[in-house]
């Protein structure tokens, strides 16, 4: 096969305690997750199913990076989640099956044009815009589930060493194996995708300059600056 022009690179992530690196294929993401961010973006946690959107694959940033503060926004916000990493391929999973489908795990950043989002809700359009930018995924290194596979662990995300985010996922309102077996009705799953689970309570802005750490017990930090 030729193609008209040289195909992009394969976007991937780091793996812990490898060189070898963990192929992208698409990522998901979990809105809605944490029933005290649910509450304090003004919504009921009972009462819906969990809402899924998407970022490109080559959305992925290297942990340590510098991510130049977007264009198109005034209020990026951090959301510090829980990634999923799935190895194996399958539709329709069964929840009590969907943990075999994961390959590992690690921390991540879902990076949100907030003032775009908001504008989007009350629109009722798409969040496109507001979440699938370029650079609005910083990953850590992931690490296999062999290694680290948990269902309780704090989750917390600092500014600057100021704590903004702290919660455990084992509040989560939808568990890994639900998000899975939820997700694989709508999308066949394949390797090489990545899962962000969502965010608890207190996301917030972030600046030029800005340092943060994102960390989930067990697991390597997630760190970035804004620039
Ligand atoms: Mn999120």
């Amino acid at each position: 096969m030729r193609f008209a022009f040289d195909p992009p690179t394969q976007p991937s992530v780091a793996v812990n305690g490898s060189d070898a690196r963990f192929p992208v294929r698409r990522i998901f993401c979990v809105g809605r997750n944490y029933a005290d961010h649910v509450r304090e973006m003004g919504n009921d946690p009972k009462s819906e199913p969990p809402i899924f959107f998407t970022k490109p694959a080559d959305a992925v940033v290297e942990n340590d990076a510098a991510i130049a503060y977007s264009q198109n926004t005034s209020n990026l916000h951090f959301e510090v989640e829980l990634v999923v990493a799935i190895g194996k391929s399958g539709a329709g999973v069964a929840e009590e099956k969907a943990l075999e489908f994961v390959w590992g795990y690690g921390v991540g950043v879902d990076l949100t044009r907030r003032d775009r989002q908001s504008e989007a809700k009350k629109a009722g359009q798409p969040w496109d815009v507001a979440k699938a930018f370029d650079n609005s995924a910083p990953v850590s290194a992931l690490t296999p589930a062999s290694a680290w596979s948990r269902t309780a662990a704090r989750i917390r995300l600092s500014v600057n060493d100021a704590m903004k985010q702290e919660s455990d996922i084992a509040e989560m309102i939808w568990s890994v194996p639900e998000i899975i077996a939820t997700l694989s009705r709508s999308w066949a799953l394949q390797p090489g995708d990545l899962i962000f689970t969502g965010t608890p309570s207190g996301v917030g802005p972030l600046a030029v300059g800005d340092r943060v750490l994102a960390e989930i017990d067990g697991l390597p930090a997630l760190r970035f600056t804004i620039n």
